[in-house]
C-alpha cells in the first residue's frame, strides 16, 4: 500500500494553497480531484480588494492577509514559471452622490482605510463612466490573480510530480483508524477535504452551515476606449483579460437553482448593470457559472473533525478564495505539524453544537 502523510481531496484555490504550504513545510501529499471544467476557482474573477466599498471599511483581517497573499502568489509564479498575479492594479470606484462623496472624505480624513485609500477625487472625466458621477475613489493595493490559469498550471505541475489522481473521490470507501486513514490502496496520516461547494456530499461534514451561492461571469468584447489598466467597479467588476479589447464582467449572486449552468437572465442582469454606468457597447462572447462555498457567518471553516483525529477540513472560502486561502492554509499546516492554534473565527469547532445535535 502506498503511503503519504496527507491525502488532499479537491484542487481548487483552497486545495492548491494547502498543497503549496505542505510542500514548503517539506511534507508529503497526494491529491484526488475529478478535474472539472467549471469549478468556482476555474471561472472566478480572482479579484482581491482591501476595502469593503459599500461600508467604507477595511476588509476583514486585511493587514494580515495582504502581505502573505502577494508573497504566496509570487512564489507560485516562480515555481510554475508562469504569470498569474496582477498586483497594484487599481480599482476605480465612481461616486454618484454628494452625500457619498462626504462619507468617503470622512473615511479618508480619519485614515480609516489607510494605507489602501488615501484620497478621493472631485468630479473629473472618468473615462467611460458617464452617468451621475460626482467623483471617484481609487484603491491602489488591489489586484487580481488569473485564478483559472493558476489552477490549471498547478494541476499540470502535480501531474508531472506524480501526486495527482484524476478521479471522483468516494467517501464511503474511506477507512479511518486511530492514527491513519486508508483509501483504495493509499494509506495516509490524515485526509484533508477541500471540496468547495461539494462539501454537501461529504458525510463527515454535511452538518456545517454552508450557504452556497451561484455566480455568473461574462467574457465581453468592448471598444478600444476602455483602457485595460484598471478594474472598473460599480455594482459590477470589469477587468481585462490577456487579449486586446476582451474583458471579464461579473458577477451575479443567486441562492436558488444551484447548478453550473449559465443563464440568459444573469447575462442580461450583468449587461444591464454595466450599461447603467458605462457609455459603451458590449459584445457577449461567453458566459460561465459556478457555485461559491459560502458559510452562514461568512468565514472559512478550518480544522480537525470534532471526533475523528485523522480527518480535516479546509473550506468555506466564499467569495474571497484568493485572499483567504494562502493565510489560512499556512495556519492549518502549522496547526497540524506544530500544534499552533487555528483562529477561533475560522476554526470549525465554532460549530461543535451543531455537530452534537446532528
Ligand atoms: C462567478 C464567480 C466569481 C468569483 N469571483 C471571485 C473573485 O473575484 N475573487 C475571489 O477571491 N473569489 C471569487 N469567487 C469565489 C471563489 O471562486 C471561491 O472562493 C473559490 O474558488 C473556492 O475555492 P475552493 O477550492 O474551495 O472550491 P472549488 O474551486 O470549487 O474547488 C473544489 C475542487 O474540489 C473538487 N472536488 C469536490 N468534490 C470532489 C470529489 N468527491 N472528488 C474529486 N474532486 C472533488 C472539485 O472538482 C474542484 O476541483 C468567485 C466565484 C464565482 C462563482
Amino acid at each position: 500500500m502506498k503511503h503519504t502523510e496527507n491525502l488532499v481531496v479537491g484542487l481548487g484555490i483552497a486545495g492548491l494553497n494547502l498543497c503549496h504550504q505542505l510542500e514548503k513545510a517539506g511534507k508529503s501529499f497526494l491529491v484526488i480531484d475529478r478535474c472539472p471544467i467549471n469549478s468556482a476557482s476555474l471561472i472566478a474573477g480572482g479579484i482581491y480588494n482591501p476595502v469593503v466599498l459599500k461600508r467604507k471599511v477595511k476588509s476583514w483581517k486585511v493587514d494580515e492577509l495582504f502581505p502573505f497573499l502577494v508573497q504566496t502568489y509570487e512564489e507560485l509564479e516562480m515555481q510554475l514559471s508562469n504569470s498569474f498575479l496582477h498586483h497594484n492594479f487599481p480599482i476605480l470606484k465612481p461616486i454618484s452622490s454628494a452625500d457619498e462623496l462626504v462619507e468617503w472624505q470622512q473615511a479618508v480624513d480619519e485614515k480609516r482605510l489607510a494605507p489602501y485609500v488615501n484620497s478621493r477625487e472631485e468630479s473629473r472625466p472618468l473615462g467611460p463612466f458617464h452617468k451621475n458621477v460626482v467623483g471617484s475613489v481609487t484603491i491602489n493595493d488591489s489586484g487580481f490573480v488569473r485564478i483559472g490559469k493558476l489552477v490549471l498550471s498547478y494541476r499540470n505541475y502535480l501531474k508531472e510530480k506524480g501526486v495527482l489522481i484524476e478521479d471522483a473521490f468516494e467517501h464511503s470507501v474511506v477507512k479511518t483508524e486511530k492514527s491513519t486513514i486508508s483509501y483504495k490502496g493509499v494509506s495516509a496520516d490524515r485526509i484533508i477535504f477541500s471540496e468547495g461547494r461539494f462539501i454537501s456530499e461529504n458525510p463527515f461534514f454535511n452538518w456545517l452551515p454552508f450557504r452556497p451561492t451561484k455566480g455568473q461571469m461574462l467574457t465581453v468584447r468592448v471598444p478600444e476606449e476602455l483602457t485595460p489598466d484598471r478594474i472598473y467597479n460599480q455594482q459590477f467588476l470589469l477587468f481585462p483579460t490577456e487579449e486586446k479589447d476582451i474583458f471579464r464582467l461579473g458577477a451575479t449572486y443567486e441562492w436558488h437553482n444551484l447548478d453550473e449552468v449559465p443563464t440568459q437572465k444573469a447575462t442580461d442582469e450583468l449587461i444591464e448593470r454595466a450599461k447603467r454606468a458605462l457609455d459603451i457597447q458590449f459584445e457577449v462572447l461567453d458566459a460561465q457559472a459556478a457555485i461559491r462555498p459560502n458559510v452562514a457567518d461568512r468565514r472559512p471553516v478550518v480544522g480537525r473533525h470534532p471526533e475523528i483525529e485523522t480527518i480535516f477540513l479546509f473550506n468555506g472560502m466564499g467569495s474571497k478564495g484568493v485572499m483567504l486561502a494562502p493565510f489560512f492554509a499556512k495556519q492549518l499546516v502549522e496547526h497540524i505539524y506544530d500544534g499552533k492554534e487555528i483562529a477561533s473565527e475560522v476554526n470549525l469547532m465554532r460549530f461543535k453544537k451543531r455537530y452534537a445535535n446532528s
